[in-house]
């Protein structure tokens, strides 16, 4: 503290999760100090790694994707401190739920002509995805590109599930422009999601375009492992945990900011502050925002998610050789649907054992997480006894976690927030809002953004 009790740090960092531990690490290697306030009571997010009795779970995401060269440098950066584990062959292996049984999403040709998930009239319209016309309607939703490109039952059998595993939501309501900005692109660029697919698989790629292995990821010993060493690391940064109430002002040529911790006030001066927190939160953050900005921000909605983790110490269902199952929602189940974690990562149950973890709730049944814990569980349960051919047995572990907005909806009013944000940006200098707000939901996405703001920071220093 100064002598006004007033601290001073280079870059105030508001949240200790993946996107405020990466802007603060590539800040440290550059010799920038930052100081992060985080509300709770430890750094990581919604990141968590949990053992107990031969079982490793995660209470949040549980892997990501190499989807941008950033995750392979961080972690060639983090060499020895934290190990990326990536996941078995046995994760190629995608369940779908259809007519009460699983059938795996089609990897090659033979599967896919063979495969009960979609009509034969769509297997045979899907010979003609190349020669159809583009979309030109940047707001078109999911599900019209998908009944426009592949047919009902594309949608209904394969997008719709992909879907509920990353956003939890709903394709009549995401926009692939801001939601699947990639297959989006395929379909702008190539005319085609086949024939693009094809032909950026056949272009030459540099030494930074191979690092995009788009395995499967999460790290030895589990993703708590990752912000940890993240935290250790970040040499030049402190971080000040269960800090409420903050709010940021602006003041000459940088921010004031104050909370209060253990009934002290916390007052800091920053040069940039990074927020990574939710637009939820910006009414009390940032309260010289004007009133339209804020609702601009304020419309981003939020799937629900509750994930219940299961161990089992001797498995006696059915063969768990895939990443997970996942349930359409024509299907009418009451859950997401399941990963078998212990099947593609090491250690995670014990020998003979089983680690599971299923997802309930999502954008369209916000009604389960207004239940209790115990109807929630009971649920979870009776429907993985079910579906998992598990008789009887009930798991020795049951853990549930619960999350009010745990995936950002990137729906038709992106376009107005993305601007919002580009104004705020300009009308506030050295102020970065940041984290799944925009620029992606998942941990890759976190990685990349926070070694680009980190990098923005430093050359504007
Ligand atoms: C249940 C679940 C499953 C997921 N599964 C996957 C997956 O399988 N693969 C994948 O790639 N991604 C997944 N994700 C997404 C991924 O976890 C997130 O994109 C990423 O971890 C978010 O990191 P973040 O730092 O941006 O946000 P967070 O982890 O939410 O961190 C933000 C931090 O800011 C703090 N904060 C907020 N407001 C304030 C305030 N006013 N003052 C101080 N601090 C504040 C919060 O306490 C929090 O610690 C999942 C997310 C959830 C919730």
């Amino acid at each position: 503290m100064t002598d006004n009790n007033q601290e001073k740090t280079q870059v105030a960092i508001i949240g200790g999760g993946l996107t405020g531990l990466v802007t603060a690490f590539w800040l440290s290697k550059e010799g920038v100090d930052a100081t992060i306030i985080e509300k709770g009571g430890n750094a990581g997010g919604v990141i968590g790694t949990g053992n107990e009795n031969g079982f490793t779970w995660e209470s949040g995401p549980n892997t990501g994707i190499v989807s941008h060269p950033e995750v392979a440098e961080l972690f060639d950066e983090l060499g020895g401190m934290c190990e990326m584990e990536t996941a078995d062959k046995r994760a190629k292996k995608r369940l779908i739920w259809k007519n009460g049984s699983w059938h795996p999403l089609p990897a090659g040709v033979i599967e896919a002509v063979r495969t009960p998930l979609f009509t034969t009239g769509d297997k045979l319209r899907i010979l003609f995805e190349p020669f159809r016309k583009k979309g030109n309607d940047p707001f078109e939703t999911l599900e019209g590109m998908v009944k426009r490109r592949l047919g009902q039952s594309f949608l209904d059998y394969a997008v719709d599930p992909f879907i509920s595993g990353i956003y939890a939501g709903d394709p009549s309501y995401l926009i692939p422009k801001y939601a699947l900005p990639k297959l989006y692109a395929l379909e702008q660029e190539y005319g085609s999601f086949i024939g693009g697919a094809v032909r950026k698989m056949l272009k030459k790629k540099d030494a930074r375009e191979k690092k995009v292995t788009k395995e499967v990821f999460s790290v030895s010993g589990g993703l708590a492992n990752l912000t940890g060493t993240l935290e250790l690391q970040a040499k030049n940064t402190r971080i000040l945990t269960n800090v409420s109430e903050l709010t940021v002002t602006p003041f000459n040529n940088g921010y004031f900011l104050q909370g209060e911790k253990d009934n002290r006030e916390v007052a800091i001066k920053s040069r940039f502050v990074v927020s990574t927190a939710g637009p939820y939160e910006f009414d009390n953050l940032f309260p010289f925002f004007g009133r339209s900005e804020l609702a601009l921000l304020n419309s981003l909605e939020y799937a629900r998610v509750i994930q219940v983790i299961m161990g089992f110490r001797e498995w006696k269902g059915m063969d768990l050789n895939a990443f997970g199952g996942l349930v359409p929602s024509r299907e009418k189940r009451d859950i997401l649907g399941v990963l078998f974690p212990s099947s593609f990562l090491k250690n995670r149950a014990p020998e003979g054992g089983a680690l599971l973890s299923v997802f309930l709730g999502g954008y369209r049944r916000p009604d389960i997480f207004s239940l209790s814990d115990d109807e929630i569980t009971g649920i979870a349960i009776k429907e993985t006894k079910d579906m998992l051919g598990l008789g009887n047995h009930s798991p020795e572990l049951l853990k549930l976690y619960r999350y009010r907005h745990a995936i950002p909806q990137y729906g038709k009013d992106s376009k107005e927030r993305l601007e919002a944000i580009g104004r705020l940006h300009s009308s506030f200098p050295g102020l970065v809002l940041a984290g799944n707000i925009h620029e992606g939901i998942g941990m890759s996405d976190r990685i990349r953004q926070g070694k680009r703001i980190a990098a923005h920071i430093i050359k504007a220093l």
